[in-house]
This record gives structure tokens, C-alpha cells and sequence, in this order.
């Protein structure tokens, strides 16, 4: 199939880009990868009259440590350069032991950060572990009569922005220009791990955690979050619960998991049964708690 015509400009900076997407004669939609957008149009699955080709825009492909010492990820930051980037190798590494799951090496070589996270597939990896992370997105629009400057900004929590599968607090205009995660503390240690039918596939189901100890031992903070294991990426709440507080961690990791398999809401589809994807939730939690738990302890 051959994409529906579309209009299509490649500003080079980012009013430019937020000026074409605040023109709303004609039905306009960012393309950053295009590794979900181009097969939508081409499956006639979406149908925008212009595409905003942000490839161009050397700001938004930015990765830099912010002053409280976290990661700073330009929306245009391909998914191979979470792999191979030192700064996140060192401020991020969840990113990139999760990114060499995403699809193959040619996707990852187009597929960027900012249009993973717009796109809220439930399915994919990088809203996930960004959601363990803590991440907050920054968001800007063309400024509107009476506003000063070219634009205007906002920045959400990333639990604020996914509302439904392929759904987002994003509204028309806005452009996602920013993923920023905060510095790992000390005591702090994070895992990831999926199953999919071959490698390259989308998750059968995939977890991501993320666990702070104190000097004790004992677990301070938690987050587990699940790919494709519910309408929208999201975490398991209840199941980082029964960690905090814990100092024995076997018994806690072997409760967290049952409680994640307990309280999550997977779908059956061609690929599982909800039964098989609850029984997968069960074993990679407590296998990704277990690595987080003992690299955690080393920090
Ligand atoms: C064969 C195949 C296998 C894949 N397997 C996986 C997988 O296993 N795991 C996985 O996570 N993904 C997978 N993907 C998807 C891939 O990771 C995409 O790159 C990603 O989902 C979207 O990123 P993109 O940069 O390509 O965005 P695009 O396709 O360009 O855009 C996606 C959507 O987001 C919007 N958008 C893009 N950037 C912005 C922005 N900055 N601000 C606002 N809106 C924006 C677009 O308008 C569009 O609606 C696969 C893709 C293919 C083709």
C-alpha cells in the first residue's frame, strides 16, 4: 500500500515546526522516525493532510546531563543512541538495557524517543521503563494571541500523559520536544526484561524495575512497570508496595510478583492467554527484582 498524499515541510528549527503545526487549515501530524507513522499511513490507519518532518531540528536531538546530575533526551534521540551513549549509559542505564529489545537494528537506527512516548503503544518498551524512571515530559505549542515568545511550554509527569492505548494528554499543535529522567541516588539499582516470540518481536510481555536500598538494606523506593500488560504502558503500584519497607528481600520479590500477576489487567490475543501473559508477569518480576535487588547492592 502507498501512504494517502499528504503535504509535507522539514522546518529546521522548532518554532518553525510549531508555527506549521499550530496552521490548522489542513489536519497536520509531527514525523520523527517514522517507524509507526509511515506503516499507519500506508495501511490507511491515519490519513493527515501534512506531515511536520522534525528531522531536521538539531535541538531536539540533543542528550545532556541536567544540573541536578539526571539525562536530558532530545524527543529526535534515536533508540540506537540509547545503546551506545555514555551519559546514559551512566544516568539512564534501565534505557539502554531495554532499547536492544526494540524491533532490530534498522528500526532502532530511525525510531526516536518523543515519538515512542506520543505513540502510547502499551506494547512498546521506552514508555515503560520511562515510567520506572520517574520521567517527565516537556512539551511546547506555538504561543496563542496575548502569550509572549514564539512559544509556550508545559511539562508533564509521564504517569499524566498516557490516558489510553495510542491515546495522550498531547493536543493538537503541541510537539513532545523532551524526555528528561532524574539522576540515579546511591542504593539504587534497575532491571529489565521481556519475552517475546523472536528477538525483535513486540513483548509478549515485558518488566521493568527499579528499587533504592538504604544503607540497611532495606528497600526505600520501588517502581515495576509492564509492557504490554495493559491498555495504556503503566505501573504495577500495588506489587513495588510490598517491597518498601522490606528488608528480607526474597520473600518481598516472590510477593511483589504475585501481587503484579494478581493486579494487572493483560489481555488475551493471537500471541497469549491473559493466564500465560499473568504467569510471564509472575516469573519477570521476580527475575528483574532479583538483578535490580543485587545491583543495587553494589552501588
Ligand atoms: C517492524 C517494526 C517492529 C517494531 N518493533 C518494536 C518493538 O519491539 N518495540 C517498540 O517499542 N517499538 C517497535 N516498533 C516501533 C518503533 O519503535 C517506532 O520507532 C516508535 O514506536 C515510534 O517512533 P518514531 O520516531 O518512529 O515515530 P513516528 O512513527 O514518526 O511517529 C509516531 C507517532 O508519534 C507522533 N510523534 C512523533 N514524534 C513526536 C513528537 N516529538 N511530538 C509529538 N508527536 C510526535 C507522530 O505524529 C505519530 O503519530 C517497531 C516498528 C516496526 C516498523
Amino acid at each position: 500500500m502507498k501512504p494517502p498524499p499528504f503535504e509535507y515541510v522539514a522546518p529546521s528549527d522548532l518554532d518553525e515546526a510549531l508555527e506549521a503545526l499550530a496552521d490548522t487549515s489542513l489536519e497536520t501530524r509531527p514525523l520523527a522516525g517514522g517507524q509507526s507513522l509511515v506503516p499507519m499511513l500506508n495501511f490507511r490507519l491515519a490519513a493527515p493532510e501534512r506531515l511536520v518532518d522534525l528531522n531536521r531540528i538539531a535541538e531536539l536531538a540533543r542528550v545532556e546531563r541536567t544540573e541536578d546530575g539526571g539525562v536530558r533526551l532530545g524527543a529526535m534521540t534515536r533508540h540506537s543512541t540509547l545503546e551506545r551513549d555514555p551519559l546514559i549509559a551512566e544516568g539512564a542505564a534501565l534505557l539502554a538495557e531495554a532499547a536492544r529489545f526494540i524491533a532490530h537494528p534498522q528500526i532502532r537506527s530511525r525510531g526516536t524517543v518523543g515519538g515512542s512516548v506520543a505513540h502510547a503503544d502499551p506494547a512498546a518498551e521506552l514508555p515503560a521503563v520511562l515510567l520506572t524512571l520517574g520521567a517527565r515530559v516537556h512539551i511546547a505549542r506555538c504561543a496563542r494571541e496575548g502569550e509572549t515568545g514564539p512559544r509556550a511550554e508545559r511539562t508533564l509527569d509521564l504517569r499524566e500523559l498516557f490516558l489510553g492505548p495510542f491515546f495522550t494528554a498531547l493536543e493538537p499543535g503541541e510537539i513532545l520536544t523532551a524526555v528528561e529522567v532524574p539522576a540515579p541516588g546511591p542504593g539504587e539499582g534497575s532491571a529489565f526484561d521481556e519475552v517475546a516470540r523472536r528477538r525483535g518481536d513486540y513483548a509478549i510481555i515485558g518488566v521493568a524495575a527499579r528499587v533504592r536500598l538504604d544503607d540497611a538494606g532495606v528497600c526505600r523506593e520501588a517502581a515495576i512497570s509492564l509492557v504490554n500488560g495493559g491498555a495504556t504502558p503503566c505501573l504495577m503500584e500495588e506489587a513495588a508496595e510490598a517491597l518498601v519497607g522490606a528488608g528480607q528481600m526474597s520473600g518481598a520479590i516472590a510477593s511483589a510478583a504475585a501481587v503484579g500477576a494478581e493486579t494487572a489487567d493483560p489481555a488475551a490475543d493471537m500471541h497469549a492467554s491473559e493466564a500465560y501473559r499473568r504467569h510471564l508477569i509472575r516469573v519477570l518480576t521476580r527475575r528483574v527484582l532479583t538483578r535490580a535487588i543485587a545491583r543495587a547492592r553494589t552501588r
